[in-house]
């Protein structure tokens, strides 16, 4: 496989953090996805290694790699139990495992949306992707913000340009235009979007027993996609149906972004209803 060199030197790190060391602060909204340069590197040093490894062969390659769905089988709350290992990296607002991160989310959603219980499923799995980590997929090919590959990237990419110098499709003149290798409006399936657990789940779930809507498929696949959802960038490369689902999206990323601060909720007391709810939508043992 020609991966670049790079890949396979950097350790992926997978810390445990203990939720007891976890001390959240109120946050006001302002101070959410502060990406500025007083941050704790490890922030900026997780991007820049995604915007210089992301090229077009690398996602197509892990595209490849991670569909083939022989790396093992299990339960969707089995996966939610893993991700109490992980901590992203990239997110300068989450320092606690994942798996809170996921009720917080779908609580949040069940607050504001009683009855759509889809959406309440979805905020619960939309990070289960990041069971890559623990495989030891490096972070910068897990977590943070999505982009299109295959083309330039637009000003409301994070870090920005800049932080493309070292890609070597930046190089190419197929790639290195506005369009790049794609049409205008030719929708966003058929664009390959940064390798990350975005796109993971959803091939997860396109390949396994699956009862969640076309909505939760969108959320899932570009909740990560901060440049389209939140820049109101790369509509070009849109159809009429991912414009249309695109609220759903931007609906999502409340929940994601802003329900990551104060207080956890009891996760043994509501484990059984989301137990529930993913037996409705995602039955039994998936394939990963
Ligand atoms: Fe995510
Ligand atoms: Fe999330």
């Amino acid at each position: 496989m020609a991966v670049n060199n790079h890949v396979a030197q950097i350790i992926p790190q997978v810390p445990f953090v203990d939720p007891s060391d976890y001390r959240p602060e109120n946050k006001h909204k302002t101070e959410f996805r502060n990406f500025n340069k007083d941050l704790t590197n490890r922030v900026y040093q997780t991007y820049k290694k995604m915007h210089t490894f992301q090229t077009l062969g690398y996602v197509r390659e892990s595209k490849q790699r991670w569909t083939r769905f022989n790396r093992t089988e299990m339960s969707i709350m089995d996966a939610l139990e893993m991700l109490n290992n992980l901590v992203d990296e990239s997110d300068p607002d989450v320092d606690c495992p994942n798996s809170f991160h996921a009720y917080q989310t779908a609580e949040g959603i069940r607050q504001q949306y009683p009855d759509e219980k889809w959406f309440q499923v979805t905020g619960l799995i939309h990070d289960l992707g990041k069971v890559l980590a623990i495989w030891h997929e490096p972070q910068w090919a897990v977590v943070g913000d999505t982009f299109p590959v295959g083309c330039l990237p637009s000003d409301s990419v994070v870090f920005g340009f800049e932080s493309f110098e070292n890609n070597p499709d930046m190089k190419d003149p197929t790639m290195n235009t506005k369009l790049g290798i794609y049409s205008e409006n030719c929708g966003l399936d058929n664009v390959h979007m940064s390798w990350g657990h975005d796109e993971y789940l959803y091939q997860v779930l396109r390949h396994n027993e699956c009862y969640l809507p076309e909505e939760a498929f969108y959320v899932i696949r570009y909740h990560s996609f901060y440049p389209w959802h939140t820049g109101g960038d790369y509509y070009y490369l849109c159809n009429n149906k991912d414009i249309e689902m695109l609220k759903w999206v931007q609906r999502f990323n409340k929940f994601d972004l802003y329900t990551k601060s104060p207080e956890f909720p009891d996760i043994e007391e509501i484990r059984p209803y989301y137990k529930r709810l993913v037996d409705e939508y995602l039955p039994g043992k998936l394939k990963w």
